[in-house]
């Protein structure tokens, strides 16, 4: 943690506190240790959601874990050893629909949202890989869940698969004091956004962040710096906050990723992050996302 400065910007999302107790994991003395803990808790999950008690999570006794199928071990919280279950294989249309509703998720205060986050992304990529993509035998869980493997005495071939991380750069990109934002056809009326998109094979962050404003804008960037970083577990996206400068204001949209891009003042963000969001010039990101993080930290750099 020590290398996190203070005055790093903290998306939501981040900074649970517990314990990820890695080595525990491929331990399998110590993960049964872990799971017959009478003080050890499961998650309460409905498929892929999380059961609300009020604005938190609900943990019950894991009594053992034997009622459950498999289970992911997430560390320790405040000392207590944390499960949470992958949902069954018969869940699989539930999941899929489960996907898209996220308005309960972010009902979550914000150490709960950042604990469950962490559990949906893996338990949503165990119930989405449960045959090796080499040979397309089942595979098992492993490593306490942050592992699957393919078993060659089931006739597989052996090959282990681990949970994915798909890098996305999110772009503040700014020219003369403005920044660019943009909108998606399908999104709330007068919401605008930073560009992002994910990062491709052979290309580094700071290539996939120009290369996404250039296809989606028109416009060209140069000095892009990364700011920050926010885990987002739909399904398993790394967002990698930047910002670069614009060489010029000219838009040129590509009408198949953005219906509009504009550049807008300080005192547009300022006011359009701060009021209620019928006001102001558009409506902002929503706080978890790290896009409203990356707004308020560049008005802070002007300030
Ligand atoms: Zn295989």
């Amino acid at each position: 943690m020590a290398s996190i400065k203070a005055t790093a910007p903290r998306p939501a999302l981040t900074g649970h506190g517990m314990d990820r107790d890695d080595h525990t994991r491929a331990d399998e003395e110590r993960l049964a240790q872990m799971l017959a803990r009478s003080d050890a808790r499961l998650m309460a999950l409905d498929g892929l959601l999380p059961v609300l008690q009020g604005d938190g999570l609900t943990f019950t006794p894991l009594n053992g874990g034997e009622a459950h199928g498999e289970l992911v071990y997430m560390g320790l919280k405040d000392e207590t050893p944390i499960f949470a279950p992958v949902p069954g294989e018969g869940d699989t249309r539930q999941a899929f629909e489960q996907r898209a509703n996220r308005a309960i998720v972010m009902q979550l205060q914000a150490r709960d949202l950042a604990i469950y986050a962490g559990a949906r992304s893996l338990v949503d990529w165990h119930a989405r890989h449960r045959y090796c993509a080499n040979c397309g035998k089942p595979t098992v869980i492993a490593k306490g869940g942050w592992q699957r493997n393919c078993v060659k005495s089931d006739g597989g071939c052996g090959a282990p698969h681990f949970p994915r991380t798909d890098p996305v750069a999110i772009m503040l990109v700014e020219h003369d004091g403005d920044v660019l934002l943009g909108r998606g056809s399908n999104w709330p009326e007068r919401s605008y956004s930073a560009l992002a998109g994910f990062v491709e094979p052979g290309e580094s962050i700071e290539e996939g962040a120009a290369r996404e404003v250039l296809e989606e804008a028109g416009v060209e960037l140069c000095d892009v710096s990364y700011v920050a970083s926010q885990p987002w577990p739909f399904p398993s996206q790394l967002m990698i906050g930047c910002h670069g400068y614009a060489t010029g204001r000219e838009i040129t949209l590509d009408k198949t990723e953005l219906e509009d891009a504009r550049w807008f003042t300080r005192a547009e963000v300022a006011e359009a992050l701060q009021s209620d969001p019928e006001q102001g010039a558009f409506r902002a990101p929503p706080r978890e996302a790290i896009a409203h993080t990356l707004l308020k930290w560049w008005l802070e750099q002007g300030a």
